[in-house]
């Protein structure tokens, strides 16, 4: 291991961990079958987890349940300091968290120490939450009355979270969630374990400080099998689950039998209209850094490409030539602009997806493939693909995690709209031009029908103030800035009488 990969993870204090739960300070001792994480980067093992059984996960929720009765009378902004600290601490941590996701997961440093930054931009956007968990007051239609709303913390926030944004997406949900009131406990994916046993101990030392009861952060490291249990788990009344439209689907059912809450982040099918209006070089910087940052494995990773029939071959040909350029290896090397996919699954289906566009008439601009030699060793290395495709193509209506980018062909702006909406998907969508009259009515209601619609920037990379998710197969779940930190409380209306009769709402009468 290269890179200061063993100073970083000595640093993080995870080379020797091997549990895989906790309670926050304390760890269990777990018997489950054990999760070697092995880094896309170089087949080298990151580390090894016993994982949780079913035991283990109850055993963490009755921390969780007694931890909740306290928590929730801590004041939201004595919270919020905490959740302070923890930003401070992650600060501290900012380049070894970094360098260890991107060992770990394979996204590349600069991306990885991108994804450390959003989590410290969530504390921050916490801490200001923490005083400001504000209802309204209404006018009651009863004289000397007064009603008004607040939100109370709900409880248990179960969190499973995928491997592509291992730290993130835990930071987004849990910062908001401590100082909504709630506990979390923490289902990461199985694919990138040590990152999350990284987080749990950076958190845990702001706890130990601030004596924090044992049971508001817990993690527990297992494979659907432990989402199972947590979707199920009438205990836990909000799950957010972030992952494939797949196991949203599966997540969403079990809650929604139960009539739990669900916060759902799914797939996405991402696309840019590139208009005869836009600025092209600008484009090109858009387009191509979103369809192979993070190696096509965002999932707001740009997969199609809708160009105005009059600058298609241009734009074509400017991509084919910067598609060229590419760097591709190992991520913790600066020089690369793209690093591995995750495993060889994953390899193999952007393998299949290759085959199928090929099979269903797509046409290639830049070829793909499996990248082999020196430096390559891992097996995880792919060239990113560029095809003409139709919008109908199975295989585009498909959310393919890996840089495979599809063009296509528009004569009007209204046809632009229907082909970047004429997915199952709704994240994150983009136009470029400089003409008024077409961004307007790209975010207009007759516009993208995504949950991110943006003007001349791409798809991929948002801003922790704006409340992020997406609609239709997305999962329809917003979470991060904005007001999305509702749906980790229950809202209570309250009406109080200060006067001396008792009017019946309505203008019922009822006279005894
Ligand atoms: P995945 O669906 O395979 O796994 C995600 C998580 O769900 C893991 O922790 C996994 O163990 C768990 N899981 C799987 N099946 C489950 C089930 N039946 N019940 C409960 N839990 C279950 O996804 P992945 O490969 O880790 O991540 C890639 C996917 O995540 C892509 O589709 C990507 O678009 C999506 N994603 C979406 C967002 C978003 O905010 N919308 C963000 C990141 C990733």
């Amino acid at each position: 291991q290269q890179y200061g990969i063993a100073e970083a993870l000595k640093a993080l204090g995870v080379e020797d961990i091997n549990k895989g739960a906790s309670t926050g300070v304390q760890w269990l001792t777990t018997k489950g079958e054990e999760i070697v994480s092995v880094s896309p980067v170089d087949n080298d093992i990151v580390g090894k987890v016993v994982a949780a059984q079913a035991a283990d996960y109850e055993a963490v929720v009755k921390k969780a349940q007694e931890a909740f009765t306290t928590w929730r009378l801590v004041p939201a902004p004595k919270r919020g300091e905490v959740v302070r600290q923890i930003g401070d601490e992650l600060r501290k941590y900012k380049a070894e968290l970094g360098k260890l996701v991107s060992y770990e997961m394979g996204k590349s440093y600069q991306e990885g120490l991108g994804e450390v930054q959003e989590m410290i931009d969530i504390c921050d956007f916490a801490v200001g939450l923490s005083r400001q968990l504000y209802g309204l007051t209404m006018h009651s239609e009863r004289a000397q009355h007064r009603m008004y709303e607040q939100y109370h913390p709900l409880g248990i926030v179960g969190i499973i979270s995928a491997f592509n944004f291992p730290v993130a997406v835990w930071s987004w949900n849990s910062m908001l969630a401590w100082v909504c009131g709630d506990v979390c406990i923490w289902k990461p994916s199985e694919k990138t374990p040590i990152t999350a046993i990284a987080c749990q101990h950076i958190a845990a030392r702001v706890f130990a400080k601030n004596n924090v009861p044992e049971g508001v952060s817990g993690l527990v490291i297992g494979d659907a099998k432990i989402g199972q249990l947590m979707s199920n788990d009438g205990r836990v009344p909000l799950v957010s689950a972030t992952g494939s439209t797949r196991m949203g689907k599966a997540v969403g059912q079990a809650v929604g039998a139960r009539l739990g809450r669900a916060l759902l982040e799914l797939g996405g099918n991402n696309a840019i209209i590139i208009s005869q209006h836009a600025d092209l070089d600008m484009s090109l910087v858009g387009a191509v850094f979103g369809a192979v940052g993070t190696a096509g494995q965002r999932c707001t990773t740009t997969r199609r490409l809708i160009i105005h029939e009059t600058v298609y071959e241009s734009f074509k040909n400017k991509l084919a030539h910067a598609y060229g350029q590419l760097k591709i290896g190992n991520p913790l090397d600066e020089k690369n602009h793209v690093g591995p996919l995750i495993d060889k699954d994953a390899v193999n289906s952007y393998l299949g997806a290759i085959e199928k566009v090929k099979k269903e008439g797509g046409k290639v601009v830049v070829e793909g493939g499996v990248l082999s030699g020196a430096g390559y060793e891992s097996g995880c290395y792919v060239k990113p693909a560029v095809f003409e495709a139709d919008n109908s193509y199975e295989i585009v209506q498909h959310e393919t995690f890996a840089p495979i980018l599809y063009l296509m062909k528009y004569k009007t702006i209204e046809e632009a709209i229907a082909l970047q909406n004429g997915v199952p998907q709704g994240l994150s969508s983009a136009i470029m031009t400089q003409n008024l009259r077409e961004s307007e009515l790209f975010l207009s209601h007759a516009g993208s029908d995504c949950g991110i619609a943006n003007v001349n920037i791409g798809t991929s990379g948002a801003e922790i103030g704006g409340a992020f998710g997406g609609e239709k197969e997305t999962g329809g779940g917003r979470e991060s800035g904005s007001d999305a930190w509702k749906v980790y409380m229950r809202r209570q209306t309250n009406t109080l009488n200060f006067g001396t009769n008792l009017p019946l709402a309505q203008g019922i009468k009822f006279d005894l």
